[in-house]
């Protein structure tokens, strides 16, 4: 245990990929800083992601501007591992001041003197500045919907490996984002039977007119939106770039083998039942895939671009049966079912940041990452700025932002009023 009190300018929290693009953009401006994590840089890329998983993006765009990936091709999907990797090297390229294997326990404001005290598991620090960089996916979260205690395997899929992991038996996994389809496909190919419990998503196509869908975000300016419908802030993006990337079709994974149902609802004497909202929700993900085409159709139009019609991607397969007849209950018992994998998402935990920039219901309280406690900032949280600000390319933008207004108030505090002759 170190005893004495080290001391520094700006304490960032967290070395994940925010963490390292605000330490890339504090070194730029000469801001004296640490970065504190209590695990390896990056490590939720190689702890809490699935043994098969490949990044959603390119690595022509899921990185930062300063780095391409050297082990994939820019069109290639990035293994977790080579993410991991990346941030590593990334980090070591500009000696980030990265102290690892430490935990932020609790930060509070000084009384009647600027900057904040943090207490870690080394020792304290003092610092002027703290920001927040520990993520948008903190805690998994389960939904108190089915009793933990029922005897069979639940984990989240922060905790999911490889199909292996599981008993044998059939599998229901609860969500369908990026990580409940990807998920349910792996083990239906594993030979497992799968139900997938659908709610609310987009799917954009995984490309069109030979360019990929991150392309088309940015081009339409989506990544860059700064506001959502109203409603559609939670909503969940299905896309994969596994096996070389595809467009999530929930049509194809049902024709694949796999039981579409609708939101899980309950659970009573051994059955769980599931909103009658099944069809609805995949017509909505389709509404959302043929917008984007069409917003797609109109840029090529607009802007007089070469790029090939595509006309199979409007073709929507037919409804298959688990949708014309969708399943309200399932017998866990009677249809073999021995796990359950809760693709449900995550919370934040700010339990250790002990100040005044939250509200009632604990959210961080900001504008564009700077709170409303002058010193605290956030960084990594979902629409921080804009739609990208939790995904690698959005993050290392806001980071800038960040470490420019980080600037702007060390500069205040540099004023002197100028001496009369
Ligand atoms: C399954 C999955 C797949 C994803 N795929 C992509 C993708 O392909 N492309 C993309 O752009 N985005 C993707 N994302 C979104 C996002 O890029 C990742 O979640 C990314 O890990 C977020 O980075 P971060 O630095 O904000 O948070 P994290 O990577 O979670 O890093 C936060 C760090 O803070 C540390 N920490 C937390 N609390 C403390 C504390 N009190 N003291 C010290 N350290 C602390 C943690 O140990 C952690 O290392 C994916 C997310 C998930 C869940």
């Amino acid at each position: 245990m170190t005893t004495e009190i080290l001391k520094t300018d700006t304490l960032v929290v967290g070395a994940g990929q925010a963490g390292v693009a605000m330490s890339e953009h504090l070194t730029a401006l000469k801001i004296p800083h640490l970065v504190i994590e209590r695990n390896r840089i990056a490590g939720h890329w190689r702890s809490r992601r699935w043994d098969s998983l490949v990044a959603n993006g390119p690595a022509w765009h899921d990185r930062f501007p300063n780095m391409t990936f050297t082990d994939v091709s820019p069109d290639g999907f990035a293994p977790k591992e080579s993410v991991a990797d990346y941030f590593e090297a990334y980090a070591d390229s500009f000696n980030a001041p990265i102290r690892t294997g430490i935990d932020v326990r609790k930060v509070t404001r000084n009384e009647g003197r600027p900057g904040f005290t943090i207490e870690t598991s080394d020792g304290v620090i003092e610092a002027l500045r703290v920001v927040a960089a520990t993520g948008p996916f903190q805690k998994p979260v389960i939904p108190p919907v089915i009793p933990q205690d029922i005897g069979l395997t639940q984990i989240h899929s922060a905790d999911y490996h490889n199909p292996q992991q599981l008993p044998s038996g059939g599998v229901l996994v609860v969500g369908a984002g990026s990580s409940g389809v990807q998920i349910a496909e792996e083990l239906c190919r594993a030979g497992k039977k799968v139900w997938l419990s659908v709610g609310a998503h987009d799917r954009p196509p995984r490309s069109y007119r030979q360019r990929d869908f991150c392309w088309w975000l940015g081009v339409l300016g989506q990544w860059d939106a700064t506001t959502t419908q109203p409603g559609k802030e939670h909503v969940t993006i299905a896309v994969s770039g596994a096996n070389g990337g595809y467009t999530i079709d929930f049509r194809k994974l049902a024709n694949e083998g796999v039981n579409l149902v609708g939101v899980t609802r309950g659970f009573q004497e051994g059955v769980v039942s599931f909103a009658d909202d099944l069809v609805q929700n995949i017509a909505n993900g389709d509404a959302s895939y043929l917008g984007m085409l069409r917003a797609a159709d109109e840029y090529i139009a607009r802007n007089g671009l070469d790029l090939p019609a595509e006309p199979e991607a409007h073709c929507i397969l037919p409804d298959p049966p688990c949708m014309t007849d969708p399943q309200l209950r399932l017998d866990l018992a009677a249809e073999g079912i021995t796990s359950i994998i809760w693709a449900t998402g995550y919370a934040t935990d700010f339990s250790w940041l002990q100040v005044d920039a939250f509200d009632e219901q604990g959210k961080p309280c900001h504008q564009r990452g700077i709170s409303t406690e002058p010193g605290i900032y956030f960084l990594g949280l979902p629409w921080l700025s804009r739609r990208g600000s939790t995904f690698i390319w959005g993050v290392w933008h806001d980071a800038k932002y960040i470490a420019d207004q980080i600037a702007i108030q060390r500069q205040y505090m540099t004023y002197h009023p100028a001496t009369e002759s």
